[in-house]
């Protein structure tokens, strides 16, 4: 006998949680795969925050922000190129989702700036610590408490559908039970990017071939290939961003929050180069043009007590430290005097509010506390902005020009959100958004159908 459920969604980083747990809340029966044998995607690697405007922690905090300001940083970071009408689904429901995670026990009180946005509206819990491990943690405990059939090790290698083009369900191969069928009405593909996969990668930006990169193991986009199998459009593959602070010594990502705190990027000669804060494209463009395409991110005491990630950095060895600005430079084999130039020129800057220089908005303080650190960094492969077609409703939209029926899509694995260029914070707000309007819409199309 064929197993049969309301909803299968496929994958359990922050969209497919997120949509199970709007899904079970809307009433159906989900059963909810993930081909890993560990939940949570690249969401659990999710260092920065969440965006969102107008949300009760900004007003805490005193922070005036306007939906409208997310939707043109978006667009201006995407280079105008993204669907406005998701733009503006991402904005205008963004204080929504802080709120509702907020009631499903997350902490998303801690409010900082991330690179492209004209206001601090980065969200994460006090202290600075990462944020996607703290939502797939919520989701996973919101959906557990919910009864969703969760199965790990299973991988979906087919949408099932009837001759019109209809979901009828799924093919899944369980690492340990072999091949199986489960019938359902509507499916929820959740199954993230593929920037973990270098050749897919480069065959769409040459540029990008033999990176690094910051991803799981998993995100290999084979889901994508299910989905587009079944019918499912893409859109802006060829987009695929660099984050501009990998640790090549350590093989670990470096939260865009190190530089949103304040720290600076100097390259070999111990000079600024660039507006530290500006989109992802431009910075790794920068870094990589520099002597050894790679830089250093330097701080102080003052940014490492501001941020309790950076404990983490310090744990790998990654973290240079010296008694004085001198001291730094010499470890670093740097030109101590040109290295203590630019932490004066760029305190001056903090001082006076204006970077004469890079016109960096926002330098949150000083670096004037001793001792003071540095990490080098160099680019690596981080988000896959294009994807799987999408209108608001999450419904995928097929290579007809038409919505493929009962099939829904949410997350990285998804195009047009973001663009050409993702900022620093838009993946969490949208996988959350996105994966509450999967779920639902999936939920409601199952119970009519
Ligand atoms: P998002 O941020 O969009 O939620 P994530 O990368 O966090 O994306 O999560 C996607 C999840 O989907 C990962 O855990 C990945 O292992 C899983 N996945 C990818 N392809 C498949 C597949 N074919 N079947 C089941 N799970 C998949």
């Amino acid at each position: 006998p064929r197993e049969t459920t309301d909803v299968v969604i496929i994958g359990s980083g922050g969209a497919g949680l997120a949509a199970a747990v709007s899904a079970r809340d809307a009433g159906v029966k989900v059963v909810l795969l993930e081909k890993e044998p560990v939940p949570g995607g690249n969401t659990k690697l999710a260092a920065g925050g969440m965006n969102a405007a107008e949300t009760k922690p900004q007003a805490k905090l005193g922070i005036q922000d306007k939906k409208e300001t997310m939707i043109e940083d978006t667009m201006k970071g995407g280079r105008n190129i993204n669907n406005p009408e998701l733009v503006k689904v991402l904005a205008n429901n963004s204080s929504d989702s802080i709120d509702w995670l907020t009631s499903l026990g997350a902490d998303m009180n801690d409010v900082g700036r991330m690179g492209g946005a004209s206001v601090n509206r980065s969200h994460r819990p006090t202290g600075g610590a990462g944020v996607g491990a703290h939502v797939a943690q919520v989701l996973w405990d919101a959906a557990v408490a919910r009864d969703t059939d969760i199965r790990l090790n299973s991988r979906v290698v087919r949408i099932l559908e009837d001759q019109s083009g209809k979901v009828t369900g799924v093919l899944v191969q369980g690492a340990y039970t072999g091949y199986y069928v489960i019938k359902a009405d509507a499916v929820v593909v959740a199954t993230g990017g593929f920037a973990k996969n270098n050749e897919r990668v480069a065959k769409y930006d040459a540029k990008l071939k033999g990176f690094k990169a910051t991803n799981h193991p998993g995100a290999t986009g084979d889901g994508l290939d299910v989905a587009t199998q079944a019918g499912a459009q893409t859109v802006d593959l060829e987009y695929v961003q660099a984050h501009p602070t990998y640790s090549p010594v350590g093989g670990v990502m470096i939260t865009e929050a190190v530089r949103g705190n304040g720290a600076i990027l100097v390259n070999r000669e111990g000079k600024r180069f660039v507006n530290e804060i500006t989109t992802r494209d431009k910075a790794s463009a920068a870094i990589l043009a520099q002597k050894g395409e790679s830089a250093y991110l330097v701080f102080d005491d003052s940014v490492r007590k501001s941020l309790s990630k950076i404990e983490g950095y310090v744990h790998l060895k990654i973290v240079n430290e010296g008694k004085t600005v001198k001291d730094l430079a010499d470890k670093l084999g740097m030109p101590a005097a040109e290295l203590e130039k630019t932490l004066a020129s760029y305190n001056g800057f903090v001082k006076s509010g204006k970077d004469e220089q890079f016109e960096r908005a926002d330098m949150p303080r000083e670096l004037a506390t001793a001792p003071f650190y540095a990490m080098e960094v160099a680019p690596a492969v981080h988000h896959t902005m294009g994807g799987v077609k999408i209108d608001t409703k999450a419904e995928v939209m097929g290579k007809d020009g038409k919505q493929v029926k009962g099939m829904y899509a949410a997350g990285e694995v998804t195009g047009g959100v973001h663009g050409a260029n993702r900022l620093g914070g838009n993946a969490i707000s949208d996988i959350v958004t996105f994966g509450r309007i999967a779920g639902a819409e999936a939920a409601k199309y199952a119970k009519d159908n």
